[in-house]
């Protein structure tokens, strides 16, 4: 499967300790993630990440373009609710995007922990034929 993570500053560190805690089931997975996010994740842990630009710069309309070539099978994004995002609108834009295309999509850290369970015990091969019947 194909999952995004992003973390907004705030969220940097839970993002860290999450997928440390969860190392065991993410390795199995290809793993995506906005600039910075990817960045300590990789430093923190042996994941292989692949980095889009930095959340700001573009990196959550880079992964909103990958959902919307049904290429990501989950996405966990640990926003900030306290404070103003001055790429608002890409954010937005993103889980509009995981709706639209049926994505699972985790905004906070125990929604994440469900979505890593359910992706522990395969509840999303259905992911696999919606990839393969593409739009309908
Ligand atoms: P970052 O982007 O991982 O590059 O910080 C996340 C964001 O702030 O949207």
């Amino acid at each position: 499967m194909n999952i995004a993570l992003i973390a907004h500053d705030q969220k940097k560190d839970s993002m860290v300790n999450f997928v440390i805690a969860y190392e065991n089931i993410l390795k199995d997975h290809n793993l995506f993630a906005t600039g910075t996010t990817g960045k300590k994740i990789m430093e923190a842990t042996g994941l292989k990440v692949h980095r889009f630009q930095s959340g700001p710069y573009g990196g959550d309309q880079q992964i909103g373009a990958k959902i919307a070539e049904n290429e990501m099978d989950m996405v966990i994004f640990l926003r900030d609710p306290m404070a103003a995002q001055p790429h608002e609108p890409d954010i937005q834009a993103l889980i509009r995007l995981c709706d639209v295309y049926k994505v699972p999509v985790a905004t906070n850290i125990a929604t994440g922990e469900i979505l890593i369970r359910a992706l522990e015990r395969g509840d999303l091969q259905w992911r696999k034929f919606i990839k393969e019947s593409k739009h309908d």
